[in-house]
């Protein structure tokens, strides 16, 4: 099917290519004229933008399928205008190994959107023994992580990276010191006095944010940092730029929107590893999307069942969904004229791409046809009951959102997205 897409605003950051006009798909890729027979779709008033990437979901199957299936998260995904995830390997079994890479690329096969699995760095995530990297990377793997939990071991994190390396994957830390941190259930401060919690410092992350960078100095491997939280590890990252280390680091769109506030009331929709943080972070986290210390917007989609929520908050389980909320969510930084459409792009789609070395990130002519197309001005109210996750906790049930996507390509495959209104 070929098709031509009139009239849109298109953002193509990675090839400085910002204009109002078409773009052509013919035969599953971008094409500089419309081949025969195509489809005419208007996109006036629409952004035409590289297909948006989430390098950071938990598609929850090989083993908790009743939480998510790599199926309905895929839908998920694409209601929400993703053309691929990447998914964590905290699943059960773990993905350390290349026969369950090996299912999940296949289950893949029959999804919506692109999956790029990410493998374990230890062993059954053990933080013992590192993985089976190699066959991994063989059967798709794109990165190593353990993530759900951090490698506490640093001789164990040194050799991963140096293993990693050696294999051409990226390496993703889950900063945390788990000593730090053991028994917390939200931000360490005065909010978690009050409500009787036990708090988790920003130092967890921040002395773990550290720790992988010195590593990662000295094993000269890409690093990438998931969900940075806070200002401190910020003023880490920023440091470790400027020094020249390849490093890169993701947030969430929960920590750009929420602080600790949201748990007042111990909601544990609001609940999730590492905890919404004060609004010094919240604004320091904010001021790293707009100068490049933070490369990407990541979901950190984690779906549970009623079940694993519906239960005292310190013993509620972590995470909230977020593929069906996150354009919405991302798209309110520029309305608020925090960031011009351009740099949302960098952090959706180009560094995202970059950050795995996956294709995708440009909507240059020849390149697979995966594409993400935005109504960036229509208001509309987000209801988790309408979304297509089988997971149903999210904290912004009931939020008002400017903008969605509408349609999604991948390799020239037209999906209409499905916004949860
Ligand atoms: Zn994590
Ligand atoms: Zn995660």
């Amino acid at each position: 099917m070929n098709y031509i897409l009139k009239n849109g605003y298109i953002i193509d950051p990675a090839q400085d290519n910002i204009r109002h006009g078409d773009i052509a798909v013919n035969d599953g890729r971008i094409a500089a004229a419309p081949g025969p027979n195509a489809e005419e779709i208007d996109c006036r008033g629409k952004w035409v933008v590289p297909g948006l990437i989430d390098i950071h979901v938990h598609l929850r199957e090989p083993g908790e399928e009743y939480k998510e299936t790599i199926y309905s998260g895929t839908r998920a995904a694409a209601a929400g205008g993703f053309t691929a995830v990447a998914c964590m390997p905290n699943t059960r079994p773990v993905n350390d190994n290349g026969t369950v890479t090996r299912f999940i690329m296949e289950r893949a096969a029959e999804c919506p959107v692109r999956v790029y699995p990410v493998g374990a760095i230890s062993h059954h995530l053990d933080g013992e023994r590192l993985a089976e990297m190699g066959e991994m990377k063989k059967e798709g793997a794109v990165a190593v992580s353990d993530d759900g939990k951090p490698v506490s071991n640093s001789q164990l994190m040194r050799r991963g990276m140096e293993y990693a390396s050696s294999h051409g994957l990226t390496v993703i830390s889950h900063s945390e010191d788990m000593v730090l941190a053991r028994g917390g259930c939200m931000n360490e401060g005065a909010l978690s006095t009050r409500m009787g919690l036990k708090g988790i410092p920003a130092a967890a992350e921040a002395v773990m944010v550290q720790r992988e960078i010195a590593l990662a100095q000295l094993t000269g491997t890409r690093l990438h940092l998931a969900h940075i939280s806070t200002a401190q590890s910020i003023d880490l990252i920023r440091r470790a730029k400027e020094q020249g280390i390849a490093v890169t680091a993701e947030t969430a769109p929960h920590y750009f929107t929420l602080t600790e506030e949201a748990v007042a009331g111990y909601n544990t929709n609001a609940k999730m590893n590492p905890p919404l943080r004060g609004e010094a972070d919240r604004k320091a986290v904010r001021a790293a999307l707009v100068d490049g210390t933070i490369d990407a917007i990541a979901t950190d989609h984690a779906p549970h069942s009623q079940e694993e929520k519906d239960v005292e908050f310190a013993r509620a389980a972590n995470g909230i969904t977020g593929l069906e909320s996150a354009v919405g969510l991302s798209l309110a930084l520029v309305h608020e004229g925090l960031l011009t459409p351009e740099r949302l792009v960098e952090l959706m789609a180009v560094n995202p791409a970059r950050i795995l070395g996956v294709e995708g990130g440009s909507l240059a002519v020849g390149n697979s046809a995966d594409i993400t197309v935005i109504n960036p001005d229509e208001s509309w109210i987000f209801q988790v009951e309408k979304t297509l996750s089988k997971g149903k906790n999210s904290p912004f049930d009931g939020w008002q959102m400017k903008g969605f996507a509408e349609m999604i390509f991948v390799g020239g495959r037209l999906t209409e997205c499905h916004p949860a209104r």
